[in-house]
């Protein structure tokens, strides 16, 4: 049984169509996707891991991880991922932790 480990959930997606897949040539086809990444705890979110980016051409399926983007890609990215916000829920370990800490602090003086 996992109890912690990482997961990730697409944030964002966008389809730009200034982008020509690298592979098949075609415009309009590339899907850029902004990946939040998660640590949880027994599959409780518990912080935010950061985020990372994957392409996928739906015309040819081929696919780019952050690391080996084309550079126009990692443009539309970037762009992408200033748009995209971190959910709360991805601290709700987190926040569940600090709702704890106040209630025993404030129990000491009711
Ligand atoms: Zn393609």
């Amino acid at each position: 049984m996992i109890l912690f480990g990482k997961k990730h959930f697409v944030l964002k997606h966008q389809t730009p169509k200034e982008i020509i897949c690298p592979n098949c040539n075609s415009e309009n086809s590339t899907k850029v996707s902004v990946i939040g990444i998660y640590k949880h705890l027994i599959h409780i979110p518990f912080i935010s891991g950061g985020k990372s980016g994957i392409s996928t051409c739906t015309n040819c399926n081929e696919t780019f991880r952050f690391l080996n983007m084309p550079n126009s890609i990692k443009l539309a990215y970037y762009e992408l991922k200033e748009t995209a916000k971190t959910p709360i829920w991805f601290y709700t370990g987190l926040i569940g932790i600090k709702v704890l800490v106040l209630v025993k602090i404030f129990s000491r003086y009711f």
